[in-house]
């Protein structure tokens, strides 16, 4: 986990906006040549090269997307990169820039954004990108983020949403649900706090639950994967609202329909395990709990032999006929109509 220090207070409007820009923005350097000017000037300079250009952009709101009583800002300023890069990864492309726009409430001091921005910049070094602009603006009440990532990819190896054919693979990176039930130990652990402040939660049991939540990482190294395995995805997304809503958006985008098995989903031990505590089903979780931001994606069935022995990978299902619909095939071998909800869905239960 992050480390969060932040016990001294200076006031925002000491700095001003521009000193805070400055103060902020310090610390980062460049990394890619594609980055011509960065943070500075009224627009950043990229250099456009031979390749497409991937553009995308996500909102962040406190109270709505995230909860500052279990999210340490720095792991906040670190996963609103992670959710923007993830979407670039999921078009097969490589992340280069990223702009950052905040707008924050006097509630919080100089600190706290130093704390926000040190988990932007882990995130830019660890994943390589540059942060190249943004904006800065007060708001009456919390905070919001907004990161807008800029990536690369060469024309011929963009993978879209809507390429599923009858017969393929339908394969995921990685496992699914351990960052929703991480957010469901969190909520737990924060009503336990308001009964008891002095109760030390023993989340012993749960390291990896939580830093799924808390600290996820985009799946910047399966593009390299599939490169070196001679496999290109027919349709590829990133897991942020849970598998069923991604499966839908493949499926219905591609006019195909899909089968995956219950007995493939990829569970964590720990998912396992706290899913019996909580009384939750595991595939359920797997199935709608989101932000898991693994990759799902779809291979011609010809890349069979290349994927099934890859630790990376899970083959779950294959594509059908778009008239067979979205089915889970359970344990029990019976088949059940999948339904597309996603992880807010789930919350409502
Ligand atoms: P302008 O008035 O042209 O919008 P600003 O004073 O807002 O310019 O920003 C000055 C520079 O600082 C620009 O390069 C801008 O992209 C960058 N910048 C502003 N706010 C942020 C931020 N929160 N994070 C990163 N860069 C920022
Ligand atoms: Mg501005």
């Amino acid at each position: 986990m992050l480390e969060d220090k932040n016990t001294q207070k200076t006031s925002l409007a000491e700095l001003g906006e521009f000193g805070l820009i400055k103060h902020i923005t310090q610390y980062f350097k460049v990394e890619n040549a594609s980055t011509i000017k960065g943070v500075g000037d009224d627009a950043a300079v990229l250099d456009a090269s031979e390749k497409q250009t991937l553009v995308t952009t996500d909102l962040l709101i406190e109270g709505v997307h995230f909860d500052l009583s279990y999210m340490p800002l720095k792991h906040l300023g670190y996963k609103a990169v992670m959710v923007n890069l993830s979407d670039v990864y999921a078009m097969n492309g490589v992340a280069e820039q990223i702009t950052v726009s905040i707008a924050v409430s006097n509630r919080f001091p100089l600190e706290a954004i130093e704390e926000l921005y040190a988990g932007i910049q882990l995130a830019c070094e660890t994943y390589s990108v540059d942060l190249v602009g943004g904006d800065t603006t007060s708001s009456t009440k919390g905070i919001l983020i907004s990161v807008t990532a800029i990536g690369k990819v060469e024309k011929d190896e963009v993978v879209y949403r809507d390429g599923a054919k009858e017969t393929d693979l339908v394969v995921v990176s990685g496992d699914l649900g351990a960052a929703y039930l991480g957010l469901q130990v969190l909520e737990r652990e924060k009503e336990v706090f308001k009964v008891d402040p002095n109760n030390q939660p023993d989340l012993d049991n749960y390291t990896y639950l939580i830093e799924r939540q808390l600290k996820p990482e985009a799946r910047k190294d399966i593009a390299g994967i599939l490169k070196e395995l001679d496999v290109k995805p027919t349709a590829m997304i990133d897991i942020s609202d849970g598998l069923s809503s991604e499966l839908f958006h493949i499926c219905t985008q591609s006019k195909v329909g899909c089968k995956v098995y219950e007995d493939k989903l990829p569970l964590d031990p720990q998912v396992i395990a706290t899913c019996e505590e909580f009384e939750l089903d595991a595939t359920m979780v797997a199935l709608s709990g989101g932000e898991d931001y693994e990759l799902l994606f779809t291979v011609p069935i010809a890349a069979f032999d290349q994927i099934k022995d890859n630790p990376n990978f899970s083959i779950i299902g294959h594509i059908t006929a778009e008239n067979q619909g979205l089915n889970l095939v359970t344990r029990a071998a019976q088949e059940i109509e999948l339904k597309a909800q996603g992880w807010n869905g789930l919350k409502s239960e």
